[in-house]
């Protein structure tokens, strides 16, 4: 959420802050229907844990309910109590299962806990038995070892009829370790454990795949799928592949001032950066306290934005309030003190910003941070528009990809 004052006029607001970020709602609702086509037979559900991502999940878990979605994946129990409170008749799924003395809150928002200890499914079980019965996930760990039912858990699980009898299973799930590598033998091996544990529970439905896991066929498909960054314009298959979806998020900065430097004149913290001969600098509004990494700026080849039409890269450090981008190859008089300079958008993707920063989108989303004076551009409800005649994206005209 922005944290610009509601007295504060929206269009006063956007002329007081110094970076802009919009996100593109419709957007969001393509990509969902994207995805919904390529599963298939299999229902699509949305991962809408961490506020969607860093994109708030007030705004985006509507608009995918709209788009047709009717399962929701959170982390913990109070995401999915935020969720709740948009979306009646959802089913909200939380992944990290049952903390236990939190039971009312289960029970009360109808939140499917997604059981991945046996500690868990024995403290669901308690609760249930004074409670009474309530549908619950499991969450078989088929070879990432990081939450699921280990081994010897399902094994004892498998054993136990009183207690597959007591539950009442809903869902049956696992997590790809790799599933942005197609050729990886791991995709096999952790479909075949899936495959033999989920036989067990013929009633509940059975889910593998996030977004990457969804174009490994459908052979992985099974009941229902659960993606997260392709709806939110992230490239799930990172360099492997071009993205399938569009961008979803347009982030910008202004352009605060321009200067002239004498050839070995140096840039920012640290004075990393020495202008090999004489160039132009602008001082652009976003940093680290937006989330524009740091290391980026120490980073060869350096990141670039886009100003004017034009990608220029950095030069110098980042800091927490200000970036400095190289504007030497512009026309003289440009760029212009308070032109917005593009940080993200169709011509800088999130993936592009990961990379330079030797991270993933899911992290470049996530830590977007609250300064930027955010808009929704909201999604046209009813039926997708047809072939060719989508609005145009904010910013930018589309070109998807990037063209690094
Ligand atoms: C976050 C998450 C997803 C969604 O993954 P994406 O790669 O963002 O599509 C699916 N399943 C689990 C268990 C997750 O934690």
């Amino acid at each position: 959420m922005s944290r610009t004052p509601d007295d504060i006029d929206p269009a006063l607001a956007l002329a007081a802050s110094g970076s802009s970020l919009t996100i593109d709602l419709g957007a969001v609702a393509e990509n969902y229907r994207r995805i919904a086509k390529e599963a298939g037979a299999a229902q699509t559900a949305a991962c809408v844990k961490a506020d969607a991502y860093g994109l708030g999940m007030e705004k985006v878990a509507p608009v995918l309910a709209e788009a047709g979605c009717a399962d929701f994946f959170v982390a913990e129990p109070l995401e999915g109590v935020r969720l709740r409170a948009l979306l009646p008749q959802a089913r909200i799924y939380v992944l990290d299962g049952f903390f236990p003395g939190a039971g009312p809150l289960y029970a009360d928002h109808k939140l499917v806990p997604v059981l991945a200890t046996r500690a868990q499914i024995e403290d669901w079980l308690a609760f249930t038995q004074s409670a009474g019965k309530l549908p619950a996930g499991l969450h078989l760990d088929t070879g990432i070892n990081r939450l699921g039912l280990e081994k010897d858990e399902a094994g004892w699980l498998l054993a136990n009829e009183a207690a597959r009898r007591a539950l009442e299973v809903d869902l049956v799930m696992s997590h790809l370790a790799c599933a942005e590598e197609p050729e990886s033998e791991m995709n096999k091996r952790q479909l075949e454990r899936f495959a033999a544990f989920r036989a067990a529970f013929p009633k509940a439905r059975a889910s593998l795949c996030n977004t990457a896991g969804v174009f490994l066929g459908p052979d992985y498909h099974f009941d229902l799928v659960r993606p997260g960054i392709g709806l939110y314009g992230g490239n799930p298959m990172h360099e492997h592949r071009e993205s399938p979806f569009k961008p979803v998020v347009y982030a910008s900065g202004r352009i605060l001032q321009v200067r002239h430097l004498e050839a070995g004149e140096t840039v920012g913290y640290g004075a990393t950066f020495t202008a090999p001969g004489p160039m132009r600098i602008a001082t652009i509004a976003v940093g680290y306290g937006d989330g524009f990494f740091r290391r980026v700026g120490d980073q060869k080849p350096q990141a670039e934005v886009v100003i004017c039409g034009r990608r220029v890269p950095l030069a110098g450090r980042v800091s927490m309030d200000l970036i400095t981008a190289d504007v030497s190859a512009l026309p003289k008089d440009l760029p212009k003190v308070g032109d917005m300079a593009e940080i993200l958008g169709a011509r800088v993707s999130i993936d592009h910003l990961a990379t330079a920063a030797g991270t993933i989108g899911y992290e470049v989303l996530t830590r977007l941070g609250n300064r930027y004076h955010r808009t929704y551009k909201p999604a046209v409800s009813g039926h997708p528009a047809p072939h060719g005649a989508a609005a145009p994206a904010p910013l930018a005209q589309q070109s998807s990809g990037d063209e690094t």
